[in-house]
C-alpha cells in the first residue's frame, strides 16, 4: 500500500494508555484520524483506550514498546512504516521521579531524561524519515510548566522539558521546508494519575485558576495543533497551565 493509498490520516500517539495521552488519542479520533497507540506495560488499561476509541469510529493498533528503547521502538515501527505514515506524531510519553538532586539516585536521572528526551528521539527519528517522503506532518511535544517554571526537586524533569522545548524549536526549523510542523505544549497541573501523590493543599493555591486541568483542555489545543487552522504555526511552545506559568 502506498501513502498516498492511504484512506484515512494516521496519528500516532505515545503513552496512549491513560491520562493526557488518552485524551489527544481520543480527540485525534473524533477529528478522523486513526491511531496508532504505544504505551509501554499496562495491557489492561490499552485495551479499555482502544475500544474507547474505536467506539469513536476509528481503527486503534495497540504498540506496546518501550520509548526509550530505541531497538524497541524501531522493532515496532518500522512494519508499520514500510505500510503507511503519519501525518501527527505526538511525543507524549513521560515519567517522573522527584527529589532534590543531593539526593537524586542516579537511576532516577537517568530514567527520567532516556524517557522523555531519549523518547522523544527515539520515536521522532524513526518516523521523521517517512514524514519527510510523505512532504508533510505534524509533530506535537508534551512538555511541561517544568520547562517554564522550574519548582524544586525536579531537576531531572525539568532538564528533560527544557530539552524537549530546545529540540522542538530545532526540529522545526530543520523539517519547516518539508512542510512538516513541530510545536511543543507544556501542561501544567493536570488531573492524571502523575499527580499521585502530590500536596493538593499546597498546589491548588499557586493556579491562578484554582483548579486542576483537565487532560481534554491539553488534547483541545494539541488538536488545534494538528488542524489544518494551524498551517502557520511552527516552533512554538505554548502552555496549558491555569496561568501557573506566564
Ligand atoms: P500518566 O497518566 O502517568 O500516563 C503516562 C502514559 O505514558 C501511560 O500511557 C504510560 O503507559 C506511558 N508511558 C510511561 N512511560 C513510558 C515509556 N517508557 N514508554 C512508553 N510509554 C510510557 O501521565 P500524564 O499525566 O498523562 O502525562 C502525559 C505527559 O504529560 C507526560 O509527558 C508528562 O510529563 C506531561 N505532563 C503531565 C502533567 C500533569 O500534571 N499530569 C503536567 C505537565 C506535563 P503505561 O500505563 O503502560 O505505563
Amino acid at each position: 500500500m502506498t501513502d498516498s493509498s492511504q484512506s484515512r490520516k494516521i496519528a500516532l500517539v505515545t503513552g496512549a494508555s491513560r491520562g493526557i495521552g488518552l485524551a489527544i488519542a481520543k480527540q485525534l479520533a473524533q477529528d478522523g484520524f486513526d491511531i496508532w497507540l504505544n504505551y509501554h506495560s499496562n495491557h489492561e488499561a490499552a485495551k479499555q483506550a482502544k475500544k474507547e476509541i474505536e467506539a469513536l469510529g476509528s481503527t486503534v493498533t495497540l504498540l506496546p514498546f518501550d520509548v526509550a528503547d530505541c531497538k524497541a521502538v524501531q522493532r515496532a515501527l518500522n512494519p508499520l512504516l514500510e505500510k503507511a505514515t503519519p501525518f501527527v506524531l505526538v511525543n507524549n510519553a513521560g515519567i517522573r521521579r522527584d527529589n532534590l538532586l543531593v539526593f537524586m539516585q542516579d537511576e532516577d536521572w537517568t530514567k527520567v531524561i532516556s524517557t522523555i528526551l531519549g523518547g522523544f528521539h527515539n520515536v521522532t527519528k524513526t518516523v521523521l524519515a517517512a514524514m519527510i517522503r510523505n512532504k508533510g506532518g505534524r509533530i506535537v511535544n508534551i512538555a511541561s510548566a517544568a520547562a517554564h517554571a522550574p519548582v524544586p526537586g525536579q531537576t531531572n524533569y525539568s532538564a528533560a522539558k527544557a530539552g524537549i522545548v530546545g529540540a522542538t524549536r530545532s526540529l522545526a526549523l530543520e523539517v519547516a521546508k518539508r512542510n512538516i510542523l513541530v510545536n511543543a505544549v507544556s501542561p501544567g497541573f493536570i488531573e492524571t494519575e502523575m499527580l499521585d501523590g502530590l500536596p493538593m493543599d499546597k498546589i491548588l493555591p499557586l493556579i491562578p485558576l484554582r483548579r486542576l486541568g483537565r487532560p481534554q483542555e491539553v488534547a483541545n489545543l494539541v488538536s488545534f495543533l494538528c488542524s489544518d487552522k494551524a498551517s502557520y504555526i511552527t516552533g512554538q511552545a505554548f502552555q496549558v497551565n491555569g496561568g501557573v506559568a506566564m
